[in-house]
């Protein structure tokens, strides 16, 4: 039998792969065809662009609502900030002895929790707000979700992000560029779940932005060091204290409770992170890199600590504040903290107010006793704009609301809610500003969604 060389054998393989497969590739010859494949149109109900911690939610709900949905994700996997950027726990899921979000994205969150370890009792008060937020296994989140996807019927594109957005005849024309792809897709809804509010921008509407927005963050995890045999006195605050959190994490137990959910990595604040563009993005990730091995190497000089080693690292910086939309109604701090409940509320936020900032505390104010904030439905939508919904962190709302509005059990509400009244505008041949509020209400609700009532 004639043997093939190993060289032209990985050839064709890559060329097979790339769908040329010719009769001449095959052969393991040099192919000269273009890459990219401008082929077909797309055509959806509904376009959720951002797989993250809103927009997984916001997919799933248009899918099961019976809509044609497409996901688009520029990174390799779903979950966002909790999977790719490590903020694996989501928080809050309960306020004040009760559960306030429901829906796909507690679904989601429930099931990855029991896979791994269970919940504790969220019926007793918190004692800060930290003890009710869960923590999740992140890989096992992200395949979770994708799982989760497909059973809803959405179709997941990875790798692409769109470049132009226009609006004409009641559908959106959106160009795609991907990985040795670009495509249009035509739809009728499109759900932003950027983060950024980057398909906002593009539509040609309204963003906010602060003149210094919050830090980021990039997380790891350290190993090859025993703690409890350190010489403290020898180790400046700043260390010591990593050490002392990093060695709970390799124990797996905050000391206290087994389950409570101390943050499971160690962060480094990256001042000025921005996930904006993919320059700002790749700065973030540069600046946060650079401050970990900087760390690593001033740790390794420390006595007891000169075989510590990275375990673990996510892959990019998190980002926590860029642009947010520029409402039809903007979520206010008195809002917030008073916990107002508007007519068309369709979803709870729980969390204190919780600012960080350059070079000094992080600003936080809790909220008094049984005071739960909740999102408006104009919240999500932005001014001016027809068949766009956004949700997530780029929520309508002043600074201090959105330090508080930006957290995960919030932004998955956002999602379903996004996700419903897209199709729910779908269907009714409108826009999510127009749909009826108490069909709304009643589609979050049959899909396990917990929507606030004026008692
Ligand atoms: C360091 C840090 C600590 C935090 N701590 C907590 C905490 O303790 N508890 C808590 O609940 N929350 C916490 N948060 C807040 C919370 O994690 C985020 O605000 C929330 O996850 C944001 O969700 P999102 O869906 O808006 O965005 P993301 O989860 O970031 O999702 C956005 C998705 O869109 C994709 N995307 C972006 N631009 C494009 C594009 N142009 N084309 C295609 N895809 C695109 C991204 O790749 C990403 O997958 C923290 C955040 C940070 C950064």
């Amino acid at each position: 039998m004639k043997k093939i060389k190993r060289r032209s054998a990985i050839k064709s393989i890559g060329a097979i792969s790339l769908g040329m497969a010719t009769s001449s590739s095959l052969r393991g010859e040099v192919s000269n065809l273009p890459r990219y494949k401008e082929d077909d149109r797309l055509i959806t109900d509904i376009l959720v662009v951002g797989g993250g911690t809103a927009g997984v939610v916001a997919a799933i709900q248009a899918g099961h609502s019976g809509c044609r949905t497409i996901l688009v994700e520029n990174g390799s996997q779903l979950g966002g900030t909790i999977t790719t950027g490590g903020v694996v726990f989501p928080g809050l899921f309960h306020a004040w002895g009760r559960r306030i979000i429901g829906g796909p994205g507690w679904e989601l969150a429930r099931d990855a929790v029991d896979l791994e370890h269970g919940f504790p009792d969220f019926s007793r008060s918190p004692g800060r707000h930290w003890h009710h937020q869960v923590r999740v296994n992140g890989p096992l989140y992200a395949m979770l979700a994708e799982e989760k996807c497909l059973e809803a019927g959405v179709h997941i594109r990875y790798y692409e992000t769109p470049t132009s957005v226009e609006f004409n005849n009641n559908r959106w024309t959106v160009e795609i560029q991907g990985k040795g792809v670009r495509k249009q897709i035509i739809c009728n809804q499109i759900i932003d779940c950027t983060g950024n509010a980057a398909v906002t921008s593009l539509a040609g509407y309204n963003t906010l932005r602060e003149a210094v927005t919050q830090p980021g963050s990039i997380l790891f995890i350290l190993g090859g060091y025993d703690y409890e045999s350190l010489d403290l006195e020898s180790i400046p605050d700043q260390y010591r204290n990593m050490l002392r959190h990093n060695w709970r994490i390799l124990r797996g137990s905050s000391g206290d409770d087994d389950y409570q959910p101390f943050t499971p990595y160690s962060l480094l604040v990256v001042n000025g992170a921005d996930s904006t563009t993919s320059e700002s993005h790749t700065l973030a990730n540069i600046n946060g890199r650079t401050q970990v091995l900087e760390t690593l190497r001033k740790l390794r000089t420390l006595p007891g600590c000169e075989k510590i080693k990275i375990v673990d690292m996510r892959p990019e910086t998190a980002v926590r504040e860029t642009y947010r939309i520029d409402g039809v109604y903007k979520i206010s701090y008195s809002d917030y903290i008073n916990g107002r409940i508007f007519g068309d509320s369709m979803s709870y936020s729980f969390y204190p107010i919780d600012l960080w900032r350059e070079g000094q505390p992080i600003h936080q104010e809790y909220l008094e006793k049984d005071i739960i904030a909740t999102v408006p439905l104009r919240a999500l939508i932005p001014k001016g704009s027809t068949n766009l919904i956004v949700a997530g962190r780029c929520v309508s709302s002043d600074r201090l609301a959105n330090s508080a509005l930006r957290v995960q059990a919030s932004c998955m509400g956002m999602g379903q809610t996004a996700g419903a009244a897209a199709a729910l505008a779908f269907n009714k041949k409108t826009t999510p500003l127009n749909v009826p509020v108490d069909e709304l209400k009643k589609m979050i609700e049959d899909h396990g969604g917990i929507v606030p009532r004026v008692s």
